[in-house]
């Protein structure tokens, strides 16, 4: 009798174990869907055809919320774009008259200093509303695109007695050269902006498992183990005056995060303490991002 239990208890294990297999799948498949895929991730309807109808649903409710954020993306855009036109405007007019008058009261160069500061913003903004229409079919090699980041930044580098440099391989990934560029851009910025007197960057390329992993290093103030996630949200910043008084809106990381998400790949804060910080990169060497999320 107690072998019989025994077989009918494994039995009844293995069977249901292969029953519940679909839904498990099932269960993976909804595990990765998330705001910042909602447009490309749709659940394989055939994973579980007696549920046919259920997924289809779901699917559907996917493209309901996903066109709900294109919306809001959409108003923010417009937003911007509504206010980089007068912002330029009244900028321009801003410099002209302080170059006119170099005795400028204290008062007038903060105003200016705030409509510079309002016009990166809005910048910015318009920048992260548009990047999904972005092509990402460039093939791009990415140590001359590193060093072209690195010329952009010297003098701002130089100034703080930073010194920048490149180690590592040379490797090619396919994907939009303007918004990579302006990835490395933002993280090598940050490197130099938050760094000391004296200092160093270093960029290092690699090719891992058919992906480039990329690390930047830098000696600078470091990060809180407890803002290494937050760092990548919309107007984070550890430290709010410094930032602003560095020119920064919080916009710079989020805008990487969403880059290289765009291009299948991560962006992460590696290691980080008071003597300096490394952010780590993937990119796969193609772009390849799935429609669909197979079980
Ligand atoms: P910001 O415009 O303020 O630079 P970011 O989104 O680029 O905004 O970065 C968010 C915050 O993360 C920054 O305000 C800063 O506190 C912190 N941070 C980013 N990169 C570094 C770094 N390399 N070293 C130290 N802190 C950093």
């Amino acid at each position: 009798t107690a072998a019989i239990a025994l077989l009918g208890g494994m039995l009844a294990y293995f069977v249901s174990g292969r029953a519940l297999r679909p839904l498990r799948r099932f269960a993976g498949q909804a595990e990765q869907v998330e705001t910042s895929n909602l447009s490309e991730i749709r659940l394989d309807e055939e994973t579980l055809p007696e549920l046919r109808s259920l997924t289809h649903a779901l699917n559907e409710m996917l493209e309901r919320l996903s066109r709900g954020f294109d919306a809001q993306r959409q108003f923010v855009g417009n937003a911007a774009h509504e206010l980089r036109t007068p912002l330029t405007l009244l900028q321009t007019q801003l410099e002209l008259f302080s170059d006119e008058h170099p005795d400028i009261l204290p008062e007038s160069a903060a105003f200016l200093d705030e409509v510079q500061r309002l016009s990166r913003l809005t910048h910015a903004l318009l920048d992260m509303s548009d990047l999904q229409s972005v092509p990402r079919d460039d093939v791009i090699l990415l140590s001359p695109m590193i060093d072209e980041v690195f010329a952009d930044l010297a003098l701002r580098a130089e100034r703080s007695g930073i010194s920048l440099s490149r180690e590592g391989e040379d490797v090619t990934v396919v994907g939009s050269d303007m918004l990579l560029c302006r990835m490395f851009f933002n993280l090598v910025e940050n490197a130099v902006k938050y760094n000391r007197p004296g200092g160093m960057v270093k960029v290092d390329v690699q090719q891992r498992d058919g992906q480039a992993v990329i690390h930047v290093v830098d000696t600078g103030r470091g990060i809180p183990q407890e803002f290494w996630q937050s760092i990548f949200q919309p107007f984070f910043r550890v430290d709010k005056s410094l930032s602003r008084e560095l020119g920064g809106a919080g916009l710079g990381l989020p805008l990487v995060w969403e880059i290289a998400r765009l291009h299948g790949g991560r962006v992460w804060v590696e290691e980080s303490n008071d003597s300096g910080s490394v952010l780590a990169v993937t990119l796969p060497l193609s772009a390849s991002i799935t429609d669909t999320v197979r079980g």
